[in-house]
C-alpha cells in the first residue's frame, strides 16, 4: 500500500501531475505519515458533472482532498517554518490544511476554535456590552421579574433573545 510519507516523497522529487488530488484513507483527524493515501486525477462525468473517482481507490477507501498545488505548497511552507525536510512538519501542515482549509503561521499550532466556540464569544461579547440590569424598571416580557437592560424595555436574557431571535445561551 502507498502511505501519505510515499506521497511527500513523491511530491518533494516532482514525480507529480498537475491534475493530481491527494487522496487519503479515513478521517483527517486522524492523518499520519503511515496513513493510505495516493494521488489520482478524478474524472467527471460528462451528463451529470459528478466526480468519478479513479479506478480502486473508493475498494481502498480513498476520497479527495486537496490538489497537487496546494499539497506541494503546504510541503514547501512546512520545509520554511521547520528550516529544513521534516515529513512530520509536512504532515502536520498537510493535516491542518485538509481540516481546516488554510495554513498556520508557525508549526504545532493548536486547532483554530470551532464556529460553536466562536459564537458564544461573540455572544458572551454582546450580552456583557448590555451592562447591569436596572431593577427600578421591570423587564416587559410577561411574567419576568427581572430589570431591564440600557436602552431597552427587557432584561438581559430577553433583550438578546429579541434581538438575536434565539434562546439566551447562558445561565446569568
Ligand atoms: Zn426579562
Amino acid at each position: 500500500m502507498t502511505t501519505l510519507l510515499h506521497v511527500i516523497q513523491r511530491v518533494r522529487n516532482r514525480q507529480t501531475d498537475d491534475e493530481h488530488w491527494l487522496y487519503i484513507a479515513g478521517d483527517a483527524a486522524d492523518l499520519t505519515l503511515d496513513t493510505e493515501a495516493d494521488l489520482g486525477c478524478p474524472e467527471f462525468d460528462e451528463d451529470t458533472d459528478e466526480e468519478i473517482d479513479p479506478p480502486g481507490f473508493p475498494e481502498r477507501g480513498l476520497r479527495s482532498t486537496i490538489d497537487v498545488d496546494t499539497l506541494s505548497h503546504s510541503i514547501e511552507w512546512a520545509d520554511r517554518l521547520s528550516g529544513t525536510k521534516d515529513d512530520s512538519a509536512a504532515l502536520d501542515l498537510i493535516r491542518y490544511y485538509i481540516r481546516f482549509d488554510a495554513l498556520p503561521e508557525t508549526l504545532n499550532v493548536s486547532d483554530p476554535p470551532s464556529v460553536d466556540v466562536v459564537l458564544r464569544r461573540l455572544d458572551r461579547e454582546f450580552s456583557d456590552k448590555l451592562g447591569p440590569e436596572d431593577s427600578s424598571k421591570q423587564c416587559r416580557r410577561d411574567g419576568c421579574e427581572r430589570g431591564v437592560v440600557k436602552l431597552s424595555v427587557f432584561c438581559r436574557r430577553h433583550h438578546f433573545e429579541n434581538i438575536r431571535n434565539r434562546p439566551y445561551p447562558f445561565d446569568d
